[in-house]
């Protein structure tokens, strides 16, 4: 028994889409999902030049790394299934990067629709006698500097885990202690929804000095790095082997379930919450000293 694969068809607006799941040790209970999308964004919304914004992303990073770490992954598994407590499954979704964007004409589409689809069909690709564990969700992972965020809409017990694992393995600048916080409608949303412990290792992409090409025909293969994409690996597959290596010598202790959620609020949430108590407070205060002073004032000429 090698690989189950299936393709999961659907359509948005007139276009046929394909999300591809390979299936490894599909006789056991327990599932891990290994996600990425590879389809990628059809204009470079993004470009620095914006002649080049109805040109395709290559995608290189965005969309092709987490699928190259996937296959690798997917090799590196296959050799050692046969010691793995749990069920593997490839994830590829289709439509994930088609957000609506209306200076270039990209209209219709949401952003995630593969995966939106595949959550909501999902009893048709297992038996109710098998368990999902989790779902490890891996986009943008091939850049130079890599560096994960801690990505607010993920399961904080699973997230942390494999940034402790990371960090562990030597790799502190790409999982460090104090990352940047921030949430991110990805491809794992809708897996959390459905109660799925899910965790997206993805980039800053937004406001990143050191990968500044999201969106834009510059995300090429030029851009990447093999070194992240070795870390990234790595790391899934240290992550694996600690919760379902079946060794009678493998002792760990990490989080599983990983059902524990505590979430920070985005940096962006605190400082306007910050801005609002500030604008409430300052005239209270000013108004309650006025009220003293114009009291005292009163005092005085009652006496
Ligand atoms: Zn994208």
């Amino acid at each position: 028994m090698n690989f189950t694969y299936i393709l999961h068809n659907f359509t948005v607006l007139t276009i046929d889409c394909q999300n591809v799941v390979f299936k490894l040790n599909e006789h056991l209970e327990n599932i891990v999902i290994l996600a990425s999308h590879y389809d990628s964004r059809v204009k470079a919304t993004k470009d620095p030049n914006l002649s080049l914004r109805s040109d395709p992303v290559p995608g290189a990073n965005d969309g092709a790394s987490g699928c190259g770490a996937l296959i690798e992954l997917a090799r590196v598994f296959y050799n050692n299934r046969l010691d793995l407590e749990c069920q593997i499954w490839f994830l590829f979704f289709d439509a994930e990067d088609q957000g609506t964007d209306y200076d270039t004409g990209i209209t219709g589409w949401d952003w995630c629709e593969g995966s939106s689809r595949f959550a909501n069909d999902l009893e048709d690709f297992y038996d109710p006698s098998e368990d999902f564990d989790c779902l490890l969700l891996l986009d943008m992972v091939g850049g130079d500097n890599l560096q994960f965020i801690n990505e607010q809409y993920s399961t904080s017990s699973l997230l942390q885990e494999v940034f402790e694992i990371g960090r562990q393995l030597g790799f502190e600048e790409t999982f460090p202690s104090n990352p940047i916080s921030s949430t991110i409608t990805d491809d794992h949303v809708p897996f959390v929804q459905k109660g799925i412990p899910s965790a997206d290792l993805i980039i800053n992409f937004w406001n990143n000095p050191s990968w500044s090409y999201h969106h834009t025909t510059h995300d090429d293969l030029s851009h990447i790095s093999n070194q992240s994409l070795d870390i990234t690996g790595k790391t899934i597959e240290q992550f694996i082997y600690n919760n379902y290596l079946d060794i009678p010598e493998n002792n760990y202790i990490g989080n599983y379930p990983w059902h524990d959620d505590i979430n920070l609020l985005d940096t962006e949430i605190v400082i306007i919450l910050i801005i609002v108590i500030a604008v409430v407070a300052i005239p209270t205060i000013i108004y309650t000293i006025y009220k003293k002073y114009s009291k005292v004032k009163i005092d005085q000429v009652l006496t």
